[in-house]
């Protein structure tokens, strides 16, 4: 058997830098984190083995409070104001530069579009500084019901979530430019993050090389959603594990070729743990 880990593969730098900081300040004292801190389970398991107290309100907060890197709603910043909390926000900074420009767009007039998943935490933060001048779309196929919103609309700007797929992107930027009144300003923004373009385009890549594909992250994780989704697409035998004891041994044949990939928010030694048992197992 031959393992092939993709390069790109596992936790992105921003949301490493969120655990460690995590970890030191558990070690100062009492530390919450507002929601999870990066979509792994494994991760969060570990934060709470090293004292950091997971909550979903901040009125459960007891003491420093941390914003994970998916950032939260404009409501909670200013309720954490009013509330004189003592918050460390770790929000990655390609998130927080999107928030900035949805709100000098939409203060000179734009209507939003964002694509990504409906109930995202990035989703709710674009609607919650943008208000009702905005619009979300998951698919290509929810296009002919965003004209109709869109008709009276002069300026657009059109934005993604930073974990959305490339392609799908393009795609959908493509139809709206064919569809939408010429005399709208349509202005496309990909914000999808560098990192995770990286890790789609490998995703493609091994998985059309090899016999069978490991994907390697927690299924809430939307990143690492897209890159089942994409490595399904090239190559029909793959997996969807969170960690090495998920893994469906009937579904690889002994001399195959493996491809492993895993997202932003997948630490790398799952990644690695995934690798060694697949040897072990040759
Ligand atoms: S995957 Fe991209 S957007 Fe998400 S935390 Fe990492 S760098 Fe930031």
């Amino acid at each position: 058997m031959k393992t092939i880990v993709g390069d790109s593969a596992g936790i992105c730098t921003i949301a490493q830098r969120v655990i460690n900081r995590a970890l030191e300040e558990a070690k100062k004292g009492p530390v919450f984190c507002l929601g999870e801190i990066v979509h792994n389970r494994n991760v969060t398991d570990s934060l709470k083995k090293n004292g950091v107290c997971f909550i979903n309100t901040l009125e459960e907060a007891k003491g420093k409070t941390i914003i994970g890197a998916h950032g939260v709603t404009k409501e909670i910043y200013e309720k954490a104001e009013k509330m004189n909390f003592d918050l460390i926000d770790l929000t990655c900074p390609m998130i927080l530069k999107i928030h900035k420009k949805v709100d000098e767009y939409s203060k000179n007039g734009f209507f939003i579009i964002i694509i990504g998943k409906a109930n995202h935490a990035e989703i709710l933060e674009i609607k919650s500084i943008v208000g009702k001048e905005c619009k979300n779309i998951e698919n290509k196929s929810e296009i002919p019901e965003l004209l109709k919103i869109i008709n009276d609309k002069k300026k657009i700007l059109l934005i993604s979530q930073t974990t959305y797929s490339s392609k799908k992107f393009d795609e959908i930027a493509e139809e709206l430019k064919r569809h939408i009144n010429s005399d709208t300003l349509l202005e496309i923004n990909k914000t999808i993050c560098p990192t995770t373009e990286i890790r789609q385009k490998e995703t493609i890549k091994i998985a059309k090389e090899v016999d069978a594909m490991i994907i390697v992250g927690d299924k809430k994780s939307s990143n690492t959603t897209e890159l089942y989704n994409t490595a399904c697409k090239y190559c029909k035998n793959t997996q969807f594990v969170c960690s090495a004891d998920e893994l469906n041994f009937s579904l690889i044949m002994d001399n195959s070729k493996i491809g492993i990939m895993g997202g932003a928010s997948t630490p790398k030694e799952d990644i690695l743990r995934v690798k060694k048992k697949l040897e072990e197992k040759s």
